[in-house]
């Protein structure tokens, strides 16, 4: 049985030259299409990519990954910003890989752009009134 998930792959710094994506096709057959890559203020690396494989070999290739230290997270998730908790702080801006989050020059609002956005989570977990939501 053959599997295809889309998946956030969060690098830490002391990973982000290693060839590990290519040890993952290499040694584990699993192809990968990156959708969006980027790095994080704090320099860690950030790849959205859809993972296909055959179902043991994905599994063994999930294993490999979480053994060298590559943080797995499901591309299932929604963010959504509460409109009514933001507060156009801006805290958030630096800190989105993607720039979903930007300032609006001519307001200095905030706007959240969706489409960009690759439910990292670091929004919602630095957002001060919690404004930002990862939906299940
Ligand atoms: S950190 Fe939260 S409150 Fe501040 S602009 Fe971003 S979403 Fe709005
Ligand atoms: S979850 Fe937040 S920080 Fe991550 S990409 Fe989406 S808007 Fe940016």
């Amino acid at each position: 049985m053959t599997i295809s998930r889309r998946v956030v792959l969060h690098f830490p710094r002391s990973l982000v030259d290693q060839p590990i994506m290519c040890r993952l096709a290499r040694e584990f057959n699993i192809d990968f299409n990156i959708l969006k890559a980027s790095v994080t203020p704090k320099e860690e690396g950030l790849l959205v990519v859809e993972l296909t494989g055959d179902a043991k070999d994905y599994d063994q290739g999930q294993k490999y990954l979480a053994q060298t230290g590559v943080e797995i997270q499901p591309l299932s998730q929604d963010v959504v910003r509460n409109e009514d908790r933001c507060t156009h702080c801006g805290a958030c801006v630096v800190l989105c890989p993607t720039a979903a989050l930007i300032v609006d020059p001519s307001t200095r609002r905030i706007d959240f752009d969706n489409d960009k956005c690759i439910a990292c989570g670091i929004c919602v977990t630095a957002c001060p009134p919690r404004a930002m939501e990862i939906r299940f």
